[in-house]
């Protein structure tokens, strides 16, 4: 199989799983916190692909409401009518979502949703050349448009960049001030609540605040991507409920799939949505894609969000959460030359390394000495994976900031597998 991936899917990305160690990898089956291998061997999934298992692998309640679905022979294409499974997820999304967050796009990706949100706040603010705010470390997805809003060389390649785009260092309220003061055309700011990829790092009440006063003040709407950092993850259903402000625009993905199907939903202001796209000659140029609210991506969303309640994992998320943090914490009294930095909300922690290259110890030099600069610096959080890997505990590090560990495990963690 690993030839037949290499030859077919991604020969670059195959190099990468040798260097982890996961192409010898194969998952046989997936419970709650465990993947099984090929040999049997349990997996712990702290990793939760990329915080995207809120439920856990195979939820039964969610395999049920997929099974029922399927058994009565029920499927529908929701762009097509007036789909009685996209109009219930929608209603129950827009429930979820405090304030007038009321209008739902449903697509199947996190840079679907992303590219609905930007479209949405670019055509509500009424600037004929918009200018896009967005942040240094930012991450919101590789389709073209969400990609030139992301701040990484590593995915950005030498491709062309679309939009007019004005990056600013993340939760510097000062810089964010600045340029819209400076600058009428910029009509939309697009961030990451918690930045995910770029390390787990979060930003003051004070700074969310004052990003609410800024757009309120200057007529610019507020996109914030929860696609990561959403759905619970962080203690709260958004990440943004914990600062008291409630953005123009928003977008979930990853968990909202229960693990099970592709979803991404762009969540919108009542009358944001109405100036963009409310009278039927705008209808058409709404961002409605083929399989956007397909009944069984419908469904399976449904019952995820009826599980995460009933279950009560965002107080969970909450609770083991904090418990993760402070034991870690513990350690990292115990060995600060190892341990950096612990940070985070809920089920939203980084464990940040310090750069092991200043503290290896002097037999190990020479190999140090045939990395480039970059591989260097980030060896430590590559090493810690890679040692959590033999205690047969899932982590991985995060896209910019190898150093550290991303710990985004299923909300339905408990506090004996964080122990
Ligand atoms: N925004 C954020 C914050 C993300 O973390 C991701 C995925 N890692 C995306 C957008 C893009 O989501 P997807 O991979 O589903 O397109």
């Amino acid at each position: 199989m690993a030839e037949l991936f290499k030859d077919h899917i991604n020969p670059g990305q195959f190099h990468f799983m040798k260097l982890l160690g996961f192409h010898k990898v194969k998952i046989e089956t997936a419970e709650g916190m465990y993947y099984t291998d090929q040999n049997g061997r349990k997996i712990l999934d702290f990793f939760g692909g990329f915080g995207s298992l809120a439920h856990g692998h195979n939820h039964p309640r969610v395999i049920a409401a997929r099974k029922q679905f399927q058994d009565e022979n029920r499927h529908e294409i929701a762009i097509a009518f007036l789909s009685q499974y996209a109009t219930a997820l929608a209603k129950n999304l827009a429930a979820c979502s405090p304030g007038d967050l009321d209008m739902v796009f449903l697509g199947s990706t996190g840079s679907e949703a992303m590219e609905a949100a930007v479209k949405v706040a670019e055509r509500a603010s009424g600037r004929k050349n918009c200018k896009i705010v967005y942040a240094e470390n930012s991450f919101h997805g590789k389709t073209k448009g969400v990609l030139s809003l992301t701040d990484s060389e590593l995915y950005q390649g030498d491709f062309q960049l679309v939009g007019n785009r004005v990056k600013v260092p993340f939760g510097d309220l000062q810089a964010l001030s600045n340029a819209i003061k400076s600058d009428p055309d910029i009509g939309v700011v697009v961030l990451e609540t918690v930045q995910g990829g770029g390390g787990i790092i979060s930003a003051p009440e004070a700074y969310w605040r004052g990003v609410r006063d800024l757009c309120d003040e200057h007529n610019v709407l507020w996109v914030a991507d929860e696609v990561q950092c959403g759905y619970g993850r962080t203690g709260k259903f958004y990440a943004f409920e914990h600062y008291g402000v409630v953005p123009d625009v928003t977008a979930l993905a990853k968990s909202l799939g229960a693990g099970k199907a592709a979803v991404g939903a762009m969540i919108a202001k009542r009358d944001v949505y109405m100036k963009a796209y409310g009278s039927p000659k705008t209808a058409m140029i709404h961002a409605q894609a083929t399989f956007g609210g397909i009944g069984e991506a419908s469904v399976t969303a449904m019952e995820g969000l009826n599980v995460l309640y009933d279950e009560d994992l965002i107080e969970n998320s909450a609770q083991v959460g904090a418990h993760l943090i402070s034991r870690l914490k513990q350690i990292q009294e115990k060995y600060p030359k190892i341990i950096k930095d612990v940070r985070g909300q809920g089920l939203m922690v980084g464990l940040e390394f310090q750069d092991f290259s200043k503290t290896m110890p002097m037999v190990l030099r020479p190999v140090l000495a045939m990395l480039d600069e970059k591989l260097k610096g980030s060896l430590s959080g590559f090493i810690g994976a890679q040692l959590l890997r033999d205690y047969d505990i899932l982590v991985a590090f995060t896209e910019y900031n190898r150093n550290v560990i991303r710990l985004e495990p299923p909300l339905v963690c408990t506090m004996d597998n964080v122990d």
